[in-house]
């Protein structure tokens, strides 16, 4: 057996979170409340909201949804016209209650909070030299080192401190900081994970995701540049400022082909959209004679609306889902993942029954959910089941804070096509081409990494990490 070390299951968590944050806004809990509650697809390990009021901040985290989290006595208590919050996805290693953003810290130039989404390539370097130098680390988690390395450093001017902070880390980030008297909204300089602005009444609301801005009744202002530092003060007053000379644009993929919520335009991309014309090209691509076209619920419904439309053959419920089970990567083994398929679909027998079915799913990771919705509607009858996924294969591991950190873990990257479709039980198995997914986003530029092998950031440690999985 290999050494296989999966980062989130020791000090370096993987996150794919979510971040919210309100500046000059009444009932600025209440509005947290309803931005976390949007962005729960991004995270339903824990949640929390601090808000600052008269020189004080006052905070509440939890495990558990957003719901669960919070109450209306909570979000009475949580006062203040200025606040960020956090909900955060994590694995076995990385629940622990103390992981639990935002955090908290004191420093020479004031107090400050600060949340973050995304995952630093360079933390574990940085943590051993900042614990050389004697910092004391209280949790497992990137977004305490970008603390200590703008507590480390002398100088007043904040803006500077977070601007030489910046250039130290590399990875993927969206940092949200709050003040007594400012909102610091940071994006990393590759832009991987989305953030954006809107204009709520007489303030301001930065969100992961423009669904969240839409449901708090704010309007959409722009994006959040990559490597842009924007402030914005208790007067409205915005700052702009920028932590590297040299900034890209490589907004990660999977945040239009999984991640983000269908309603959310990520730098003017609407994600159903992109998504329904990666189901329309793949049906150019891999057009199969069936009768019906059924989509995965619920993140493969656009995708089979598109490869329907173009083909012409029906879209169908063909899968029913419990809406009351959580992601099936949210259940940390892969014991619990299996059960977790189960839990959550049951095939519609009379819809499928004695059909040729062209099954589409957004994506194959570990291969547990397909192999399963395949038995499935064998089970209930399909005469067929052809794969068709909406996306390329995931062959490289991610670095960036999604939950595929080795090659171990990814069934693409250990079968050819061929035993893949044998393995899971396909009639025939076809992946959308990378040329399709760059036509479906419309965008030429985008970490398309996982499916490349080529990043755009140096890895450090963690490439060695992933490799030594990568001989079985
Ligand atoms: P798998 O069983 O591992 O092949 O899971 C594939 C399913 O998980 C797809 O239907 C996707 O909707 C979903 N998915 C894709 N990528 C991720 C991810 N990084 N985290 C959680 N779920 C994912
Ligand atoms: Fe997104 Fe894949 Fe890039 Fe990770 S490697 S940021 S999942 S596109």
């Amino acid at each position: 057996m290999p050494m296989i070390k999966r980062f989130i299951k020791g000090d370096h968590p993987q996150e794919e979170c979510g971040v919210f944050g309100v500046i000059n806004v009444h009932n600025v809990s209440e509005v947290m409340y309803y931005g976390l509650h949007a962005l729960q697809h991004r995270g339903q390990e824990g949640a929390g909201i601090v808000t600052y009021h008269d020189d004080d901040f006052y905070s509440t985290k939890g495990q558990g949804l957003v719901t669960e989290v919070f109450n209306e006595d909570i979000i009475s208590k949580l006062i203040g016209t200025q606040a960020i919050g956090h909900v955060r996805y994590s694995t076995s290693g990385g629940s622990r209650i103390e992981n639990i953003q935002p955090f908290l810290f004191r420093h020479g130039s004031g107090d400050f909070a600060l949340c973050h989404n995304g995952n630093l390539v360079n933390s574990k370097e940085l943590k051993i030299s900042l614990e050389r130098e004697g910092s004391i680390f209280q949790t497992t988690s990137d977004t305490e080192i970008f603390a200590h390395l703008i507590k480390k450093d002398d100088q007043k001017d904040r803006i500077e401190a977070i601007k030489r902070a910046l250039n130290k880390i590399d990875g993927a980030f969206a940092f949200l900081a709050l003040t007594k008297d400012k909102l610091y909204i940071m994006r990393d300089k590759n832009s991987l994970r989305p953030l954006s602005l809107g204009k709520l009444n007489n303030g301001y609301v930065v969100s992961s995701e423009t669904c969240a801005i839409d449901i708090v009744g704010a309007t959409f202002v722009r994006d959040i540049l990559p490597g842009e530092i924007l402030t914005i003060d208790r007067n409205n007053h915005m700052t702009q400022d920028f932590y590297a000379e040299k900034t890209y644009n490589n907004m990660c993929a999977m945040e239009y082909i999984y991640f983000s919520r269908p309603d959310s335009v990520l730098e003017g991309v609407n994600v159903h959209a992109s998504r329904k014309e990666a189901g329309r090209i793949l049906a150019k691509e891999a057009f199969v004679d069936a009768d019906i076209v059924v989509g995965v619920p619920d993140s493969s419904i656009s995708a089979s609306i598109g490869y329907s439309e173009e083909s012409k053959i029906p879209n169908e419920m063909g899968l029913i889902k419990n809406k009351y089970v959580g992601r099936t990567f949210i259940r940390p083994s892969q014991a619990m993942r299996e059960k977790g398929v189960k839990m959550k679909l049951a095939p519609l027998k009379s819809i499928v029954n004695d059909k040729r079915v062209v099954l589409v799913d957004d994506s194959i990771v570990r291969g547990t959910t397909s192999k399963k919705i395949i038995a499935l509607l064998k089970e209930a009858g399909a005469k067929e089941v052809h794969m068709r996924v909406a996306s390329p294969p995931i062959t490289h591991p991610c670095f960036y804070g999604v939950d595929t950190s080795t090659y171990e873990e990814l069934i693409a990257a250990k079968k050819t096509q061929e035993d893949l479709q044998e393995h899971i039980g396909a009639d025939s198995l076809h992946f959308l081409s990378l040329t399709g997914l760059h036509q479906a986003v419309s965008k030429e530029k985008m970490c398309v990494s996982c499916f490349t092998g080529k990043y755009p950031t140096y890895l450090y440690q963690d490439i060695e990490d992933a490799n030594k999985s990568k001989k079985f």
